[in-house]
């Protein structure tokens, strides 16, 4: 999706000044927005428009971006959603992701990369996918973002679920950590970092969890294999 699309975005933010840059600067590449000054104002809009994405920040008024994010998620809703938080340590932009979240940027922010990272989003959430991917015991319903091994079905969050579909799709085949990053978010910038870790730490112990037969392994050079 390009800007010319005339995606849809909402603005969670509670200081004026910065939703308003923010809502310029999309409007300027073709954006529509909306705005919400709380997490509760954020849910009731999420919850009556069905935007194509939701830019949250984490430190609001009442409900925190976090708990606006984890109801969303908790009530099916896929929107994409970009925390934008002041907050400078991995351990939030792992929770962020954690619960859902599809990328993480700390304030101040450079605007290009804003706006990069935004169309990164929209251009993979409206990528075709095919509908399954099957490895092994694994099957993978990509429409349903639901994930069975041996008819098991597997509890995994948007990231690890993508996680898991790219390695699937690359079955018996090294990915490195650049192609994830790229894959996952669009831009290498989590590579050196220890989000994929972080990530690849839970797809582990969702997928191999208490199995005799592992299928995520380690490459030489710090990359994944899922081997089926
Ligand atoms: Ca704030």
């Amino acid at each position: 999706m390009s800007a010319d699309t005339h995606a849809s975005i909402l603005i969670v933010e509670d200081e004026e000044s910065i939703a308003t840059v923010v809502a310029h600067r999309l409007s300027r590449s073709g954006y529509r927005s909306d705005w919400a000054p709380t997490g509760e104002l954020g849910l009731q809009k999420a919850r009556a428009t069905p935007f194509d994405l939701i830019l949250l920040d984490i430190h609001l008024p009442g409900i925190s971006g976090f708990d606006v994010l984890e109801t969303l998620r908790k009530e099916g809703l896929r929107t994409p959603v970009f925390i934008v938080s002041a907050d400078r340590f991995v351990d939030d932009r792992v929770k962020g992701l954690r619960l859902g979240a599809d990328d993480y940027l700390v304030k101040p922010f450079d605007f290009d990369e804003l706006m990069a990272r935004i169309e990164a989003i929209l251009r993979r959430s409206a990528a075709p996918r095919p509908p399954q991917v099957k490895v092994g015991d694994v099957s993978i319903n990509v429409e349903e973002q639901k994930a069975t091994r041996a008819g098991r079905s597997l509890e995994m969050s948007n990231i690890e679920f993508r996680l898991l579909e790219f390695l699937a799709r690359n079955k018996n085949q090294a990915v490195s950590r650049a192609e994830i990053a790229k894959e996952i978010w669009g831009h290498e910038n989590y590579k050196e970092t220890n989000v994929i870790d972080v990530y690849m730490g839970y797809l582990r112990s969702a997928l191999d969890g208490g199995q005799k037969q592992k299928m995520i392994f380690d490459t030489f050079d710090g990359g994944f294999v899922l081997k089926g």
